[in-house]
C-alpha cells in the first residue's frame, strides 16, 4: 500500500475530509505530537512541502530577537527602525 519513492517518500491517501496521516517514523523523527502545527506551501503544480514552523519578522523576515503584539510578529531591528521614523515625523510637525 505505501510505495516508497524518490528521496524516501511514501504515498498516503487523502480522506474524504482532504486529510493525510503522516507516517508514524516521521513524525517520531520530527517529534510531531497531537496539536504540532506544520507550514503547507504549495512549490509547483506535483509538489506540495510541509515544513516546521520558523517565527520570522513581519517586515524584515529576520528570525532574530522577535515581539509578538496583537498577532504581529517583528524584531527589535524594525522596532528601532519604527520608533526613529516616529522621532522623525514629530520633529517635523513639531518644526524644529
Ligand atoms: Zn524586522
Amino acid at each position: 500500500m505505501n510505495n516508497i519513492f524518490e528521496g524516501g517518500g511514501v504515498t498516503r491517501p487523502i480522506d474524504d475530509l482532504g486529510r493525510i496521516v503522516l507516517p508514524k517514523e516521521m513524525r517520531q523523527l520530527l517529534n510531531l505530537n497531537d496539536g504540532s502545527r506544520l507550514v503547507v506551501s504549495v512549490v509547483d503544480e506535483s509538489s506540495l512541502l510541509l515544513s516546521l514552523p520558523v517565527m520570522v519578522c513581519r517586515a524584515c523576515h529576520s528570525p532574530e530577537e522577535l515581539v509578538t503584539y496583537i498577532g504581529l510578529t517583528v524584531c527589535d531591528s524594525c522596532i528601532d527602525a519604527l520608533n526613529k521614523e516616529r522621532k522623525n515625523i514629530q520633529m517635523l510637525k513639531a518644526g524644529k
